[in-house]
C-alpha cells in the first residue's frame, strides 16, 4: 500500500476509527486509545502509543498514516492575536487564526483553499477556488494551533475553547469533511469541546443548512450582511440562488432541531456607504423579528484588492443603537490582529486559483489605480 492510499488517522472521526479497527480483528477501543495519543497528548508517532501493543502498533505502521499539514509561517500580533500561514496537500496554503480573550481562545479555522462564492467585501473570495481541505487538513489546524500554543505537553491548561468555521472557504461546501472535522473537535477522546462552543459560519447554502441536523449539534453563524435581497445579491452572489427567505426558513428548522435554547449569531459587515445607513439597521430589525437571534456587527476591514471603506464610529454606534432599542442583543466585533492580515475578511493564504477570478480582481484593482474608482467615474457621469 502506498502512503497516499493509506487510511490518515489524523483525519478520522471516532466511528470511522472503530469500523477500521473492527475490520482489522481489533476491539474497537482502540479507536478512542489512538484519539486521545493523537488529539490531547499531540503525538504521531504510532510507536511512542505505549498502551498499544507491539504488534498492533507494527500492523498499524505498515497499513496506516499520520499527517498533518505543514506550518509555513507563524505571525504573532501585537494584541497577542496568532495568524498561521498552513500548506496544504493541493498545493495552496490556508491561513488560520487564534485570537485570545479574557476567559476563552477562539480559533478561526479553514474549510477551503480559497472560496468560490465571490463575495464582494471578502478577500478570500478574490483569490478563487483550489480546493476543499480534508478532514486532516481542516483538524490539523487545530491540532496545530494546540501545539503551537504550547497545550500538548500537560502543564498548559486549554487555550483553544471555542472554534469558528469562519476561515477562508465556505463550510457547508465541503460538508462532509467539515462534519466529520466538527464530530472529532466535540468527541470526548479528543478535543471535547463543547456544541455551543463550536460555530459553522456560512453564507447561506440552503440544501446543506437543511441537513445539518442529521449530521452536527453545533452553534451556527449566518453571514447575512444586507437586510433585503437586491442589496445581499449585489454584495453576496449566493443570494441570486438561495433568498433571504429561504435562507430563514432553513435556519429556524435548523435551530427548532436543537434539543436546547440556541440562537445563531447574524454576522453583518458593515461598509461604508453600501449598507450602513440607519434605515438599513431598521429593515434588519424588523426582517429578523421572525428570527430571534443575537447580532454580531463586523466593521469591514480593509484590504488591497477592495475600495470598500470602514464605517465611522459614529455610523456604527447608531447601527448598533437601532437593533438594541428594537431588542436585539448586539455585539461589535473589535478588530484583531490587523497588524498581520488576521482580522476579519483579510485571509487570503497563497491559492492556486482553478478560476480566473483572482486574475480578474487583481486587473479590476490595477485598472482602479491607474483610471480611479469606476464606481467615481459613473457618477461623474450621471452629474454630468
Ligand atoms: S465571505 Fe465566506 S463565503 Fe463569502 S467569499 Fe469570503 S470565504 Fe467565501
Amino acid at each position: 500500500m502506498t502512503e497516499t492510499c493509506k487510511p490518515n488517522l489524523a483525519g478520522l472521526s471516532l466511528s470511522k476509527l472503530q469500523s477500521l479497527f473492527v475490520e482489522a480483528g481489533e476491539k474497537p477501543f482502540r479507536a478512542g486509545q489512538v484519539m486521545k495519543w493523537i488529539h490531547q497528548r499531540g503525538v504521531l508517532d504510532i510507536d511512542l502509543m505505549t498502551d498499544i501493543s507491539k504488534d498492533l502498533r507494527e500492523k498499524l505502521k505498515s497499513t496506516t498514516q499520520i499527517s498533518l499539514p505543514k506550518i509555513l509561517q507563524d505571525f504573532e500580533s501585537h494584541d497577542g492575536s496568532h495568524k498561521w500561514i498552513v500548506q496544504v496537500a493541493s498545493g495552496s496554503s490556508v491561513e488560520m487564526v487564534f485570537i485570545p480573550e479574557a476567559g476563552r481562545g477562539t480559533l478561526c479555522i479553514s474549510s477551503q483553499a480559497g472560496c468560490s462564492l465571490d463575495c464582494t467585501f471578502c478577500a478570500t473570495g478574490k483569490q478563487g477556488f483550489n480546493s476543499n481541505l480534508t478532514v486532516a487538513e481542516i483538524i490539523g489546524q487545530l491540532w496545530w494551533a494546540n501545539s503551537k500554543l504550547g497545550c500538548f505537553d500537560g502543564t498548559t491548561e486549554r487555550r483553544v475553547s471555542n472554534v469558528v468555521m469562519m476561515g477562508m472557504g465556505e463550510p457547508l461546501l465541503n460538508f462532509d469533511n467539515v462534519m466529520d472535522a466538527l464530530s472529532i473537535m466535540m468527541e470526548d477522546c479528543a478535543y471535547g469541546l463543547s456544541k455551543r462552543k463550536v460555530t459553522i459560519s456560512t453564507s447561506g447554502v440552503v440544501p446543506a443548512i437543511d441537513r445539518l441536523k442529521d449530521y452536527t449539534d453545533a452553534s451556527l453563524a449566518i453571514s447575512l450582511h444586507a437586510p433585503n435581497d437586491e442589496l445581499r445579491s449585489s454584495i453576496m452572489p449566493i443570494n441570486k440562488k438561495y433568498p433571504i427567505a429561504e435562507l430563514i426558513r432553513s435556519v429556524k428548522g435548523y435551530m427548532a432541531s436543537l434539543p436546547d435554547k440556541r440562537v445563531p449569531v447574524i454576522e453583518y459587515t458593515m461598509i461604508a456607504g453600501v449598507n450602513d445607513h440607519r434605515q438599513h439597521a431598521r429593515d434588519l430589525a424588523e426582517l429578523l423579528v421572525q428570527l430571534p437571534c443575537k447580532i454580531n456587527l463586523i466593521p469591514f476591514n480593509p484590504f488591497s484588492l477592495s475600495d470598500y471603506k470602514r464605517p465611522s464610529d459614529s455610523s456604527i454606534s447608531n447601527f448598533r443603537q437601532i437593533l438594541q432599542k428594537a431588542g436585539y442583543i448586539v455585539t461589535v466585533r473589535t478588530t484583531r490582529g490587523d497588524d498581520i492580515g488576521a482580522a476579519c475578511g483579510q485571509l487570503v493564504g497563497d491559492v492556486n486559483d482553478q478560476t480566473r477570478r483572482s486574475s480578474r480582481h487583481r486587473q479590476n484593482a490595477a485598472n482602479r489605480k491607474v483610471f480611479g474608482s469606476t464606481d467615481n467615474l459613473a457618477v461623474s457621469a450621471d452629474r454630468v
